[in-house]
């Protein structure tokens, strides 16, 4: 007897190059059999999933969920409650105060991971002195089921203090830790401070490795992957070609439809969908934008990727990056049952980029089920007032008709 059968549904699975209608059965917290038409019978408990697509649960390689002196979070709000099972926090806390991290984050049914920030405990101003590789090697050593890497940013304030210093330790940091760098991309922070000029960006790209990850390459910011001129970076390219994972996270500021095409048309693509979404305290009372990964999924439909690349884009291949691929993001029998079940809706939805640049959309993509470990987890508060997915474009024009 199977503990849960999801009947009906079509199977992406791109980890094992499924498209197709299958049925899944869990037993416990496995996944025990992936197969077409399995009996009702045979299962306890029966969720119909006609007409939906189920995928692995979901897995973001850039997220926020923790953040010292900034309580309380809700990392279920950037996972489970909206299709996510796996999420990476990107340098919420660092090697001093990982124990207090994972006090925060082990409350939440989503697994959540670690980068260490560089920096002992992401203070701000960045400070030099704050770079302890030693500390970090260690903490890494002694959490090996948290850390998955050490991140770091190349962005106006902290370059003006120590150039790429940071960076140069993070990778050896990771490297001696046997870990990845996520590193990170754009212009952050007051518009006052001079432009992170492409060459330092180029040198920053140069300390990548294989299985390194770098994030934000479609912001629309300074200091991204193109010049000023728009011109690719010949030095991501090349991060590109030794391994370099490229991931797009939005956040708040870091999509643009001009710059994803500028990118693309160059030859350069991403290989995860990233969110960079941040969890603040703000979010109980629905005032923080929150861009959930299903949501921003969406943008990769309308720049012309397959639902099947998306899926890929959003399971496979973070799962890779993080260095899961053994334990998460396929449907294999005998892995961890977690499961992302998504609606997807035709509609006109309002796509809108961090430049305030909008799209009308098509198709947008919707949390229906979430299954992490084999238990199907409740729905938590939407992100937005209208909910889980974009607005449509008829909700954004009644808002902009109000305010004029
Ligand atoms: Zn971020």
């Amino acid at each position: 007897m199977y503990d849960l059968l999801l009947k009906g549904g079509t199977v992406i699975d791109p980890a094992q190059g499924k498209n197709a209608k299958l049925d899944v059965a869990v037993t416990g917290n496995v996944i025990s059999r992936v197969a077409p038409d399995i009996p009702a019978e045979e299962a306890t408990k029966v969720v119909d999933v006609q007409g939906k697509v189920v995928a692995p649960g979901l897995i973001d390689v850039h997220a926020h969920v923790y953040q010292p002196r900034r309580n309380p979070n809700h990392p279920d709000a950037a996972g489970v409650w909206g299709g996510v099972t796996t999420i990476a926090d990107a340098g919420g806390s660092g090697a001093q105060n990982l124990d207090e991290f994972c006090d925060v984050t082990s409350q939440a049914q989503t697994k959540v991971y670690s980068f260490l920030s560089v920096f002992r405990d992401r203070n701000l101003p960045d400070d030099e002195s704050l770079l302890d590789i030693d500390a970090i090697v260690k903490t890494a050593a002694e959490n090996p089921n948290v850390v998955r890497g050490v991140k770091c940013l190349v962005q106006p304030s902290t370059v003006q203090l120590m150039g790429i210093k940071h960076v140069e330790a993070a990778t050896k940091a990771a490297r001696e830790a046997g870990l990845r760098v996520l590193m990170h991309i754009g212009d952050i922070g007051s518009k006052d401070l001079p432009q992170t000029p492409p060459e330092l960006t180029s040198q920053a790209l140069n300390l990548l490795s294989a299985g390194d990850i770098v994030t934000h390459i479609f912001t629309p910011l300074s200091g991204g992957a193109l010049d000023p001129q728009g011109r690719m970076l010949p030095a991501l390219i090349e991060a590109r070609d030794r391994g370099v994972n490229l991931d797009p996270s939005y956040g708040d500021f870091n999509f643009g439809w001009d710059r994803a095409q500028l990118v693309m048309s160059q030859g350069v693509f991403p290989d995860t969908i990233g969110t960079d979404i941040d969890v603040q305290p703000g979010f109980g009372n629905r005032t923080h934008l929150m861009r959930g990964m299903l949501e921003y999924s969406a943008f990769f439909l309308e720049l012309g990727f397959s639902m099947e690349d998306v899926v890929r884009m959003c399971t496979a291949a973070p799962a890779k990056a993080l260095g899961l691929e053994n334990e998460a993001g396929s449907l294999t029998e005998g892995h961890e049952a977690d499961i992302c079940v998504i609606d997807v809706v035709d509609g006109d939805w309002w796509l809108q980029d961090a430049d305030g640049i909008g799209r009308s959309a098509p198709t947008a993509l919707f949390p229906f089920l979430t299954v992490k470990s084999g238990q199907i987890c409740e729905k938590g508060e939407e992100p937005h007032a209208w909910g889980w997915g974009p607005p449509s474009t008829a909700q954004v024009q009644a808002v902009m008709a109000d305010g004029n």
